[in-house]
């Protein structure tokens, strides 16, 4: 099959997510992450639009990138000539290799919104691609609205296309703009279209129905070379084609070389780099990247994935740079805990007295309303001080919380008494509550000690009532999900005080980063994503 053109968009699509923002800094590191994946276009933003799109493409000239050519967007002119219109002008100045414009291919849309006849729509189009291309430029044209647009009035979406290509455009892009066509209306206009123009294709749809991937996935079948999305599926709305489900799927479903292999294997990776720079917490159950992608959790799916992993999983795992997860409950038995044990280098098989003992623990542990599928930190923390294989980076001699109400504002004081590496330590530090209170605490009084505390930060907190009935008084459970730019992890607390519960939780999260911190520097194997360290990013 033909070579296919991986576009990203997530700097200027994905950026419209509700409760996305980035930085300059953050935009110029996620480009380097995608040249490091192998993406051919990153689309670096509208410079016409806003100063600080503007400004990514100032400091962009300083990037060396190596598989990426970056791409300026914008629309069509509005000027009375292209030459004048200062959107065009900005996207010159942005000095990339290629443009992409968008222009209107929905005969509704130039009616009633650009409110301009039908026919100076077309030349608003063929102008735009020609002044671009007279300046030397690889120009995409993105026909927005083109699926709509034909379904409404074929005739007039196709003769915006061939504007766009009377004007030299090299890549003409059918968009999906509302997310609303199905596969196979995808499939049957892009057949029709494909007699009317001979230039290369591509493809751009959003993600309304949930079908962009699969209408992205029509589109290639159909003959479309260029494919563009955003990671992990960022956009306005509902977002748009997820990229890092799109590349696995073209690479190990299709067939299609899009991204070598070894470059394949940091897609799992680059997803949760990508979410981290953008302030979300990766989505577990997203396909082929999320932590539990790959995760068993039933005592038959556990059984059988240990004898082929093919029982249950449709790729292998480390393929994208996943990796297997067992997730060990009362539901799962002995063999997944001794599976969990090997995979965490622990020596512990699976008839002996130990494996026996833990395994009752852990089914106690249960019993009073631990939770372990969704902590594995604190899991890995427990087997380790079981087996004996951890020692502790500090010891705790107490804390306490304060918390006062004055003038209707609720001031939480936390202090914590600890011993470092034999050195007493006694912090005391302000929350928006108790928790965060504590949380501060903590961490102030261990940051002189490990300075790598500041690269992760808590992402979810979630407190719950257990059922009475399940013991003699009512307990809460406490999951903390924590994250640096490497891995996220969760840990557990649970006490009759939701203090208490959480500081189990807390304490667990951070140890594990510790462990896991110091596991990378002292040569283990790393897992995958430990490679470079994190952003320094301190918890709110
Ligand atoms: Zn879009």
């Amino acid at each position: 099959m033909a070579r296919i053109e991986l576009y990203d968009t997530t700097l200027r699509d994905g950026a419209q997510t509700e409760g996305i923002s980035y930085s300059v800094q953050d935009k110029l590191r996620i480009t380097e992450k995608l040249d490091a994946l192998g993406v051919h276009y990153i689309e670096g933003g509208w410079p016409g639009s806003n100063p600080k799109d503007a400004e990514f493409f100032r400091r962009a000239k300083q990037l060396t990138l190596r598989s990426s050519t970056l791409a300026a967007f914008g629309s069509t002119r509005r000027a009375a000539t292209a030459a004048k219109d200062p959107n065009l002008r900005a996207l010159l100045t942005a000095e990339t290799r290629a443009v992409t414009i968008f222009g209107k291919g929905w005969d509704l849309h130039v009616r009633d919104v650009l409110k301009v006849s039908l026919d100076e729509n077309l030349r608003l189009i063929e102008e735009s691609v020609a002044f671009l291309k007279r300046q030397g430029r690889h120009v995409i044209y993105d026909a927005e609205h083109f699926f709509d647009g034909y379904k409404d009035n074929p005739s007039y979406a196709l003769r915006t296309v061939r504007a766009a290509l009377d004007g030299g455009a090299d890549v003409v892009v059918l968009c999906d703009t509302n997310g609303g066509s199905l596969p196979s209306e995808i499939t049957e206009i892009l057949n029709a279209s494909k007699q009317e123009i001979q230039t290369p294709l591509g493809i751009h749809a959003h993600n309304d129905s949930d079908l962009a991937v699969a209408n992205t996935l029509a589109a290639v079948q159909a003959g479309c070379q260029h494919v563009q999305g955003t990671m992990n599926g960022y956009g306005e709305r509902c977002g748009n084609a997820n990229l890092a489900s799109l590349i696995a799927i073209l690479k190990l479903k299709l067939g299609i070389d899009c991204l070598p292999d070894a470059k394949l294997r940091a897609l799992a990776e680059t997803s949760r780099y990508v979410a981290e720079l953008s302030n979300m917490a990766q989505r577990a159950n997203q396909p082929f990247v999320g932590e539990a992608a790959f995760a068993h959790k039933g005592g038959v799916h556990v059984n059988a994935v240990m004898k082929n992993p093919r029982t249950y999983e449709h790729i292998e795992p480390s393929a994208v740079g996943s990796q297997r997860k067992i997730l060990v409950s009362e539901l799962s038995g002995r063999s997944s805990l001794v599976f969990k044990a090997r995979g965490l280098a622990l020596d512990l098989s699976k008839e002996t007295p130990q494996a026996t003992r833990l395994l009752r623990l852990l089914q106690q542990l249960e019993h009073r309303g631990y939770h372990f599928e969704a902590a594995e930190g604190s899991l890995e923390l427990l087997l380790r001080r079981q087996l004996k294989q951890f020692k502790p980076f500090f010891t705790l001699e107490g804390f306490r919380v304060i918390m006062e109400k004055r003038d209707h504002r609720l001031i939480s004081e936390a202090s914590v008494k600890l011993h470092v590496k034999g050195v007493p330590e006694q912090t005391a530090a302000e929350g928006d509550g108790p928790v965060n209170a504590l949380d501060n605490a903590i961490r102030k009084a261990l940051r002189q000690f490990y300075p790598t505390l500041s690269e992760m930060h808590l992402t979810d907190f979630k407190v719950r009532v257990l059922d009475e009935k399940a013991g003699t008084a009512a307990k809460v459970r406490v999951l903390i999900q924590s994250q640096d730019a490497h891995d996220s992890w969760g840990t557990i607390g649970v006490s009759e005080n939701i203090i208490e519960a959480s500081w189990q939780a807390l304490v667990d999260s951070i140890e594990y980063k510790l462990l896991k911190d110091q596991a990378g520097t002292a040569g283990r194997k790393p897992r995958a994503g430990d490679r470079k360290r994190a952003r320094a990013r301190t918890a709110r």
